[in-house]
């Protein structure tokens, strides 16, 4: 089963409220004018479906369930036209587990003053239809995502585009299946993780192979399947002339082949999205798995190193919210810094893991001993990540709860790197280096990222909604201060929340 990074199989339900008071004709203008509400946001990354005006419970709660059931519809638009008795979606809004968006809008943009009759006022007042049914999902507790404003407004739809993003990458972690090719880290302590918690929160399955049932794949992969990969790679990336078909390291990037060949076929017999691997347990394999990991991340697998399932995790479903966008997503990790006071910034990179997708540019293909594994040289490509903004988040299990750790950054272009043959970036983190590596710190946020240069902090925000986990944001507005406070208050909360 080839993996699927794509929107366009998902569907977003549009939902309207109303009631029969004011009699067929009005619900026939409110039928009309929600289609063309529902058709103003025409041409979002995911399909909007319009569906019947709601006037009664039992439809509410049926159009719950039928969004449950279709595994296409990975969330719901709901907009009161004229005005919907809130007691009628107390049913319904229990019954539904797909994300809601509530839309607070109307037909109309302008007023038509002097036109204005008590008709009018009756159809158009979701300025306070809308406010019983925040009432209603305030009541019960509806997570959900609120958005203001004419379909035609630009941030409007900037703001269901990235409801949709959020929805879809937490379809594919309620979908996902993860499989590790060893265990983490020998003493990681923030790779570690409760998986069964996992599972329970994100859907996400996490279990384990034995490495050498992979190096099994790798070994059954063909010459000819093995000639036509390097085939490819040849045309796709500046390779190093001692790799090239002929010279003399070049069975290096026939293993290197054979190693992705392998891979994607177990990954693809068991429907994997996302897997990890361990330098300390590589069995059979020849070489640390460098340039595979870094091409099935840039397809939109997730991926962690040292056995790390949960970064693994959020690079899959950054992958997936930045579907059909400009920029990828990447395991990254926080390396080294230039503390030159005032021009601080972070060289992030991995081993080899660093995923192509973060560049635009040809990245070369080049071959180097690498110190730690025991294995030979592994071939992997090197490039460093595209200046623009980007964010990394992290994924901590805090024994009691996820958390959610997020900086906005600003990647830069890196000075000359020729005794550095990896994929690496380097940014300036937002609001600036002591404030970000501070926080960051205090929250106990992870080494490992996932740096994604095709979505921002708001997608995840909206994720984390979804997911009911926290999520602890470094941004500009940041302060050492009123972060430290606002990481108590939430360990409070959390705790609070979870109940008994
Ligand atoms: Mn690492």
């Amino acid at each position: 089963m080839t993996l699927n990074t794509s929107l366009d199989a998902y569907e977003v339900w549009f939902a309207t409220g109303s009631q029969t008071l004011y009699g067929e004709d009005t619900l026939r203008q409110v039928a009309e004018q929600s289609r063309q509400v529902a058709a103003g946001l025409a041409g979002l990354p995911v399909r909007i479906v319009w569906k019947p005006v709601l006037t009664e419970p039992d439809g509410i709660r049926r159009l719950a369930l039928d969004a449950n059931a279709d595994d296409a519809v990975i969330g719901v638009i709901a907009w009161m036209h004229t005005f919907s008795p809130a007691k009628m979606w107390i049913g319904g809004l229990g019954a539904l587990r797909k994300p809601l968006l509530h839309l607070h809008t109307q037909a109309n943009v302008e007023l038509p003053w002097a036109e204005i009759d008590f008709d009018f006022m009756n159809l158009n007042q979701a300025a306070h239809g809308d406010r019983e049914f925040g009432y209603i999902q305030t009541r019960l507790g509806v997570a959900r995502k609120t958005v203001v404003g004419h379909v035609s407004n630009p941030a409007v739809r900037r703001q269901v585009d990235q409801w949709q993003r959020a929805a879809a990458g937490w379809q594919a972690a309620r979908t996902l299946k993860l499989a590790r090719f060893g265990d983490n880290m020998r003493y990681v302590a923030v790779t570690e993780g409760d998986k069964t918690e996992a599972e329970l929160r994100f859907g996400v399955q996490v279990n384990t192979w034995g490495v050498n049932e992979l190096a099994d794949a790798v070994a059954a992969a063909s010459e000819t399947d093995i000639d036509t990969l390097v085939d490819e790679y040849v045309d796709t990336y500046e390779v190093a002339p001692e790799l090239r078909p002929g010279a003399e390291r070049h069975q290096s990037l026939r293993d290197g082949a054979a190693i992705e060949l392998g891979l994607r076929s177990f990954l693809e017999a068991g429907g994997f999205g996302a897997f990890t691997t361990s330098f300390e347990d590589l069995g059979a394999l020849r070489q640390l798995p460098g340039l595979a990991v870094q091409r099935l991340m840039a397809e939109g697998y997730g991926f962690g190193a040292e056995g790390d399932w949960k970064t693994a995790i959020l690079v899959r479903v950054a992958n997936v919210m930045g579907a059909g966008l400009p920029g990828g997503a990447s395991l990254m990790e926080d390396y080294t810094y230039d503390l030159t006071p005032g021009e601080e910034r972070i060289l992030g990179a991995h081993m080899l893991e660093v995923a192509p997708s973060l560049t635009t540019a040809t990245p070369r293909l080049e071959i180097h001993p690498l110190g730690i594994g025991g294995k030979d040289d592994p071939v992997r490509l090197v490039f460093t990540a595209d200046p623009g903004p980007a964010v990394v988040v992290a994924l901590s299990d805090m024994r009691d709860r996820f958390r959610l750790v997020a900086n906005a950054v600003d990647n830069v272009a890196a000075p000359d790197l020729p005794k550095l043959p990896v994929g690496r970036a380097v940014w300036r983190p937002q609001p600036d280096f002591a404030t970000s590596a501070a926080c960051w710190l205090e929250a106990g946020a992870a080494h490992h990222t996932v740096m994604t240069t095709a979505v921002g902090v708001d997608v995840f925000r909206d994720f984390a909604e979804m997911a009911r986990t926290e999520l602890v944001v470094i941004d500009e507005d940041t302060t050492v201060r009123g972060f430290r406070r606002e990481l108590r208050w939430n360990q409070a909360y959390y705790r609070l929340a979870q109940g008994l």
